[in-house]
């Protein structure tokens, strides 16, 4: 392999496990927070996923067709097209599950962890297949998606949206289907992501085209980085309606891992500004806003708030409404706005 990072001891000592030739596991923070604390990430937050029922993997360690500069991994990728060696998709899920319940071992002899919760963990019902890499760069992913969903585990699917003709052949489809939209024009999106490819950009405004019909829940994801990419939210809101997507998460950078060597921590926003930045998104778009995660600086746009939660994953008692953001304008606090039954 031609990445460092990629060498198993070195992926060991950060977490990963390697599941096979391409796949890799990586124990959540939140879902080790879950297990301990009974506190769950922003998308158990905003859809109901339980953080110490998922499993963290890529099927695409080391593929990748960008080199976003705040993504948080090595970028030495070794393929930038497709994986030309690859495990079936059966083998892939059983390692993954194998490395999960390995790795997750160690808490139930943790006196913080409810025995019961440790005894879910062992049996994830949600898989995240965001770690690290272009997921749609392994050739058998649509068999992988099928084989999680015969097995009651939901999918949520995060790709930079630069391989339209994977997202046209995906069947099944994810249970939820991320797109990147990291930059408001082409730009700043060459910029910022360093594509391999020249048309990478016009693939990405493609994906978004094929989006919005696609028959499962779509979110736009903009990862935001101050100084780089944050602000242009008329040019945002064109992008979005190319997809029209159900949900839109405004979601500020986090300094970490690799990126701490391609950006600084000045790069990073504050919660307020992305909410600033989410008002004016909502306003122009017409979402509600409807709700915020500041632990991991995100803001949810729902095109309709009561379809938020996964089938079955509605919570006993719903979060508190998104906080004011002082000098903007609310779209989201007109009744007719707010999530039917939430306080307020
Ligand atoms: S959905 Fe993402 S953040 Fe939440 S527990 Fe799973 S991997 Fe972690």
């Amino acid at each position: 392999m031609g990445d460092q990072d990629l060498a198993p001891a070195l992926l060991e000592d950060q977490g990963y496990q390697l599941t096979g030739k391409h796949s890799a596991v990586k124990v959540c923070y939140w879902t080790a927070k879950a297990l301990t604390e009974g506190r769950h990430c922003y998308k158990g937050r905003f859809y109901g996923i339980e953080s110490h029922r998922c499993m963290q993997m890529s099927p695409s360690i080391d593929a990748c067709n960008l080199h976003c500069r705040f993504c948080w991994r090595y970028q030495g990728w070794e393929h930038e097209e497709t994986l030309e060696e690859f495990d079936e998709p059966a083998t892939v899920l059983s390692r993954s599950l194998e490395a999960q319940r390995r790795l997750l071992s160690g808490f139930g002899g943790n006196d913080r962890v409810d025995p019961e919760r440790f005894r879910e963990s062992q049996v994830p019902r949600h898989v995240a297949i965001s770690l690290t890499g272009e997921p749609t760069l392994y050739p058998k992913l649509n068999e992988f998606l099928a084989l999680c969903h015969e097995r009651g585990i939901t999918t949520f699917l995060v790709t930079n949206g630069t391989n339209p003709d994977a997202l046209r052949q995906l069947d099944p489809l994810p249970t939820q289907l991320y797109c990147s939209v990291t930059a408001p024009n082409r730009e700043v999106f060459q910029r910022l992501t360093l594509p391999a490819q020249e048309d990478a950009w016009d693939r990405l405004t493609e994906s978004l085209r094929l989006l919005r019909d696609l028959k499962t829940r779509r979110v736009i994801r903009h990862t935001l980085v101050k100084g780089w990419n944050l602000g242009w939210e008329e040019e945002y809101a064109r992008l979005d309606r190319l997809a029209n997507p159900d949900f839109i998460e405004p979601k500020g950078y986090v300094y970490m891992g690799r990126s701490r060597q391609r950006l600084t921590r000045d790069h990073v926003p504050t919660h307020e500004e992305v909410g600033s930045f989410a008002h004016r998104l909502a306003g122009l778009l017409g979402y509600p806003l409807v709700d915020e995660a500041p632990d991991s600086k995100v803001y949810l746009l729902a095109r309709d708030p009561s379809r938020r939660w996964l089938p079955g994953r509605e919570p006993a008692s719903l979060p508190d409404r998104v906080r004011t953001v002082e000098g903007d304008p609310l779209p989201m606090l007109t009744p007719a706005l707010v999530v039917p039954g939430s306080p307020g």
